[in-house]
Formats: C-alpha cells, structure tokens, sequence
C-alpha cells in the first residue's frame, strides 16, 4: 500500500534521496507507482537508457522526477498501447501536470538534461565544410544569445586548420 505522507508530498527534498546516492530504484519505482499511477505499472521494469544523464540528474537531485517522466511513458503504453518515447503530447502532459502539481516536482517532457538546456539554444549556426559529418558537433554551432562563430572563440583557428568550411545562420 502506498505510504501516506502527514505532510504535503514533496519526493524532491526527501532526506534519504541526499543521504543515498544511489537510492534503491526498484523500491521507489514500486513506491510512485503506488501513489501516482494506480499500481498499473507492477509489470513493468525499469529500464535505463542512459546513465550519464541519469547520473547527472542524480547529483542535482533530480532522480525522481527522471523516473516518473520514464513512468509516466510506461503508463501511456499499459492504458493506451502507446510506444512513442518522444510522444510527449496531451496525455503526456495531463499526467505530468497532475503529479507536478501534486508533489512539486518539475517533470518535463524532456529526456535528458542536456535536452533541457538546449531548448534555451535558439540560435543555430552550420558549417559547409567536412565537418558537418564530424563527431561530436557535425558542424553545429547552437547558442542562447546571437553570438555568430567567429576569432573570438577559442576553438575557431583549430576549426579552420582541421575543417576550413564557413559558418552559416539556419535558425533564430
Ligand atoms: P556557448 O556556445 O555556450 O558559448 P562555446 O562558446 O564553448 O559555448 O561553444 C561551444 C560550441 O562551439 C560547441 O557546442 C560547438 O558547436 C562549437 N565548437 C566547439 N569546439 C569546436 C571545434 N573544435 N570545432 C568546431 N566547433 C566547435
Ligand atoms: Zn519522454
Ligand atoms: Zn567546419
């Protein structure tokens, strides 16, 4: 059964989520299930799809909210049959919005931390020479501010030795 909290929910700021660095997932997995998604998601693993953003969600203390956006998908495929990992439509939200608002938490339709900070990187900028088929950055320059590429930044004579191209604005 699910544990019932004297106080308002809060499962961002729980002492043993600090404490633990690495809190027993499957116990908190069955636990939110419980309180958020009706026991629908017994069946279901858990399954990680990347650790690093994992990892990193852990030291900001956002592990919570990573696996119940990962529940929240789990449950859309047991109610609904729905598969779609980037299917983070009207149904995504209605349930994010409701246990958001039930908790206080911050689960967001975003699948990983760098994802998040991208969104705010709406100047976009394309190399034309061989280095749009180069790890790791395939000739992209993305930025928040409208900042075009150029002597200023440290990179720029290593990218005209090992590429040469010219940079070009496709999105603000
Ligand atoms: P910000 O864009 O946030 O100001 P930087 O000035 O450090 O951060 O720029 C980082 C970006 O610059 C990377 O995301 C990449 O697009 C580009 N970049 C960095 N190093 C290189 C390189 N050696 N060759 C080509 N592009 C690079
Ligand atoms: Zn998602
Ligand atoms: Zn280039």
């Amino acid at each position: 059964p699910a544990a019932q909290p004297e106080r308002p929910l809060s499962i961002v700021d729980e002492s043993w989520e600090i404490l633990d660095p690495s809190p027993d997932v499957r116990a908190m997995f069955l636990e939110f299930n419980d309180m958020f998604f009706w026991g629908k998601l017994s069946g279901v693993e858990v399954k990680w799809t990347s650790c690093v953003d994992i990892a990193v969600r852990c030291f900001f203390f956002l592990f919570p909210q990573t696996l119940l956006h990962e529940m929240i998908h789990a449950l859309l495929f047991v109610t609904q049959n729905n598969r779609d990992r980037d299917g983070h439509g009207p149904e995504f939200c209605k349930h994010m919005n409701r246990i958001n608002k039930a908790t206080g938490t911050n689960i967001t339709i975003y699948h990983s931390f760098h994802d998040e900070v991208d969104v705010y990187r709406q100047h976009w900028w394309r190399c034309n020479g061989p280095c749009q088929n180069r790890k790791p950055y395939f000739g992209y320059v993305k930025r928040a501010m409208n900042r075009a590429p150029s002597s200023l930044d440290p990179w720029w004579e290593d990218h005209r030795r090992t590429c040469g191209g010219a940079y070009t604005k496709i999105k603000e």
